[in-house]
């Protein structure tokens, strides 16, 4: 059971890892690179395999790394304070999220 333990942790740390090297590379985009929209899908992808790993269902409601990509301009304090009650709030102009509404 430790075991098991330990290796769902050992997952989980290495997604923040990927995630963290996957903002790396948002950095070195500018905000109109088609290249942002691939690295949206890949960090969405992250989010719900931390959610499988930590033994949450998938919701991508309840993701909370996306308005912290490098480019988005959606509001992080207001969807960290709002987190799992409305979803996601999207700011229209956001190069990365606003296409969604
Ligand atoms: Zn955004």
């Amino acid at each position: 059971m430790k075991n098991l333990k330990d290796a769902k942790t050992e997952r989980v740390k290495w997604l923040h890892c990927i995630k963290n090297e996957l903002f790396n590379l948002m950095k070195s985009e500018k905000p109109d690179s088609p290249a942002l929209q691939w690295c949206v899908e890949m960090l969405q992808d992250l989010e719900f395999d931390a959610q499988e790993a930590m033994g949450f269902k998938k919701d991508s409601d309840l993701h909370s790394w996306w308005h912290m990509s490098p480019h988005c301009t959606c509001c992080s304090e207001i969807n960290e304070k709002h987190f799992g009650k409305f979803g996601k709030i999207i700011n229209k102009g956001c190069p990365l999220h606003g296409h969604m509404i």
